[in-house]
C-alpha cells in the first residue's frame, strides 16, 4: 500500500463559470492557484453530462451520456500530479428531472449551468505522481 502523510493547506471556494467544462474548470483552478495535491468537492447543475465507466476486461473507459439538464448530486475527487501538472481525478453523480442518479468517472463534456466547488490543498512531504499501472491499465499513484 502506498501512503503519504499530508497536512491541510489552503482552501479555495470557487463559483464555476456558466458554460465552462466542469473538469477543465477544476483543472484550471488548480493550475492557476498552484494546487498540486488536494481534494475537491462540488455541487451545482449541468446542461448535460458525460461519465466514464472503466471496463476492467477491455481496460478502457466507456462513456455514459446524460443528454439532459441535471443536478450535480455529488462530485468528490483528488488532485495530484500527472506529467508534472495538477491532475483532477473526480467521480460524479448527477440526477435528472425524475431524481434518478447516474454516476461515474468525471470526463470532459460536462457543461456547467451553475457550480460551486471547494478545493482543499494538501501539503505532502513527497509528491504524488500518476503513472501507468500495468496490472490495471490506469494512471495510478506511483510508489
Ligand atoms: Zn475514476
Amino acid at each position: 500500500m502506498l501512503i503519504r502523510q499530508a497536512q491541510p493547506g489552503r482552501v479555495f471556494a470557487a463559483r464555476l463559470p456558466k458554460g465552462a467544462d466542469l473538469l477543465a474548470a477544476l483543472t484550471e483552478l488548480c493550475a492557476v492557484q498552484g494546487v498540486n495535491h488536494g481534494e475537491v468537492t462540488a455541487i451545482g447543475a449541468l446542461t448535460e453530462a458525460r461519465l466514464g465507466y472503466y471496463n476492467q476486461e477491455r481496460r478502457r473507459y466507456e462513456i455514459i451520456t446524460v443528454a439532459a439538464h441535471c443536478e450535480i448530486v455529488s462530485l468528490v475527487g483528488n488532485i495530484s500530479l500527472k506529467d508534472g501538472r495538477p491532475f483532477v481525478h473526480a467521480h460524479l453523480a448527477v440526477a435528472g428531472a425524475d431524481g434518478r442518479v447516474s454516476g461515474g468517472h468525471l470526463v470532459e463534456g460536462c457543461p456547467v449551468f451553475a457550480g460551486e466547488a471547494v478545493v482543499r490543498e494538501l501539503d505532502v512531504a513527497e509528491p504524488l505522481e500518476r503513472d501507468y499501472d500495468g496490472p490495471t491499465g490506469l494512471a495510478l499513484w506511483r510508489p
